[in-house]
């Protein structure tokens, strides 16, 4: 009998627990540790941050999931990896403490066959001063987060009911934050319902984004085919906004918030500050404060975690200049090198390099989008490791590896433009590969025939069903392994 860990309950971490104890069986131990006991379909906080949806109907507890199919839930912080377990004893393990409410801040040590780190973003909000709920904007990354900025949005259009011009800024609080698609949906959807409301002349909408130009994504931007005409995502994005009249300040890195004021430098080393009413900015990501340690106890922290915090996984680390990023530089396996039974999967792996070209001000100020791990390569990934690790417990060393490059990935985002029966819209994308390839698609890097951005209700129809079906699949309902990831 195996042991697989799991690090994290959250897309790709429970996608991973679901598909192992469906490929394995209850013959072997899956353990998921995760620090919430709810399960948050994140995408739909969006609509949580304007007032359109409530923290119930975007979460639900994952206990009852994971006793019907037999999991060990343990509702903790993992703090400590030893891979080499100690010197007396080698079998590696991991160190925990519970936030489990009856456990709260007991520490024990899991033992582990096989690991999975799936522990997602730190939240860093701490990169940039001012920045969060902490401090003076607001945040749609957690539902928590989320009702606290539909709160202070309802504010705001009371105010402009009464006739009080407002500023709303919403975008992303660091050069190097990831997740502009995150950000470019909540601004349409704030749009939205300040134009439902009546009062959309009293409104001054501004996006604030590290994108270069508007349509960047953190991917490098898209061009695809509309109507047999080729375009690109940025003259695509700059038309939405200008229907929309919101106005955007590209390539910025934002240094500090300061009660209703944003200061921020942009990519020509030009400095500048907003004042504001009401602003929503996402933090930057790093990896969660997770150590590792050998037999002996020595801090290895640095051979398996990247500086940014994030694991260091196949890929090829090697720094080299934009010109020479190669679509094989990115992880097939998604395993640890040094330690073969570790995998990191979603947001937790360490990108090789950035999709979108970094660039650094006249001041030396990087600004630069991290590349996106949306929900859909992270929900490949999780079922990867399962199958994966499913491989080499069944037949060991003779084990056929299977392979997911995100330059050999696809991926379908669908961003809501506004919520709707009726009037709702989206923005509805995708693109194949995620990666850009510049061998097998010389002129722009990716397929063109699978590249695609188009706009209208029925996306909205299609991001209303998606919430449905990903709750229905993360609730293990039946049948739901036939839903993709
Ligand atoms: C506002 C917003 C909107 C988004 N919209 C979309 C969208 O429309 N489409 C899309 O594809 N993607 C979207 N995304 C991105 C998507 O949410 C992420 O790609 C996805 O959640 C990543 O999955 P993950 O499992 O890597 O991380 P997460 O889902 O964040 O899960 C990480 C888990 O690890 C746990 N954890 C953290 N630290 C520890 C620790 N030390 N020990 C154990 N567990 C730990 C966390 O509590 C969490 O449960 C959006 C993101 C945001 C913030």
């Amino acid at each position: 009998m195996a042991r697989v860990v799991i690090l994290g309950g959250g897309i790709a971490g429970h996608t991973a627990a679901l598909h192992l104890t469906r490929m394995l069986g209850r013959t072997n131990e899956v353990v998921v540790v995760t620090p919430n006991s709810m399960w948050n379909w994140i995408p739909s906080n969006i609509w949580v941050g304007v007032g359109r949806m409530d923290t119930e109907q975007v979460t639900f507890p994952l206990a009852p999931i994971y006793r019907r199919k037999g999991i060990d839930h343990r509702q903790a912080l993992a703090t400590a990896i030893h891979p080499e377990g100690t010197s007396d004893d080698h079998t590696p393990f991991v160190e925990v403490t519970y936030t489990d409410p009856t456990r709260q801040g007991e520490t024990a040590r899991l033992t582990y066959d096989f690991l999975i780190n799936a522990t997602g973003p730190k939240l860093n909000f701490g990169a940039t001063p001012g920045l969060g709920p902490d401090g003076f904007t607001k945040s749609v990354c957690t539902a928590g987060h989320a009702v606290e900025a539909s709160q202070s949005l309802a504010k705001a259009i009371e105010k402009m009911k009464r006739g009080e011009p407002q500023t709303i800024v919403i975008g992303v609080g660091h050069g190097t934050c990831t997740c502009e698609g995150a950000a470019f949906e909540y601004a349409f959807n704030v749009e939205h319902e300040v134009r439902q409301a009546g009062v959309r002349d009293l409104a001054d909408i501004v996006y604030l984004t590290n994108e270069f130009e508007l349509g960047d994504f953190g991917v490098g931007g898209l061009t695809f085919t509309q109507q047999g005409f080729q375009t690109t995502s940025k003259l695509w994005t700059e038309s939405l906004f200008r229907e929309r009249g919101i106005r955007a300040i590209t390539g910025a890195h934002v240094e500090r918030v300061e009660e209703g004021v944003v200061f921020f430098e942009q990519v020509d080393g030009s400095k500048d500050s907003l004042a504001f009413d009401f602003a929503m900015l996402l933090p930057p990501f790093r990896g969660v404060d997770l150590k590792a340690f050998d037999a002996d106890g020595v801090d290895i922290s640095e051979k398996l975690f990247a500086p940014n915090g994030f694991m260091k996984v196949d890929a090829d680390y090697t720094a080299k200049p934009f010109a020479d990023w190669r679509a094989e530089d990115w992880p097939k396996t998604y395993q640890v090198p040094s330690y073969p039974n570790i995998f990191a999967v979603g947001i937790a792996f360490a990108p090789p390099h950035q999709i979108s070209q970094p660039r650094t001000s006249p001041n030396g100020t990087l600004i630069a989008p991290s590349p996106p791990r949306t929900g859909m390569p992270s929900g490949i990934m999780g079922k990867l490791a399962a199958s994966n690790i499913t491989a080499l417990i069944k037949n060991g060393s003779k084990a056929k590896m299977k392979t997911a490059s995100m330059s050999d990935m696809g991926a379908a985002c669908v961003a809501s433009a506004g919520s709707g029966l009726r009037d709702g819209s989206a923005a509805s994308m995708t693109m194949y590969p995620v990666v850009p390839d510049s061998v097998r698609y010389p002129v722009t890097g990716r397929s063109v025939a699978d590249t695609y951005g188009e706009i209208g209700l029925a996306g909205h129809w299609i991001k209303a069903l998606l919430h449905y079906l990903f709750i229905y699949k993360a609730k293990a309902r039946p049948g739901w392994w036939l839903i993709p990831e």
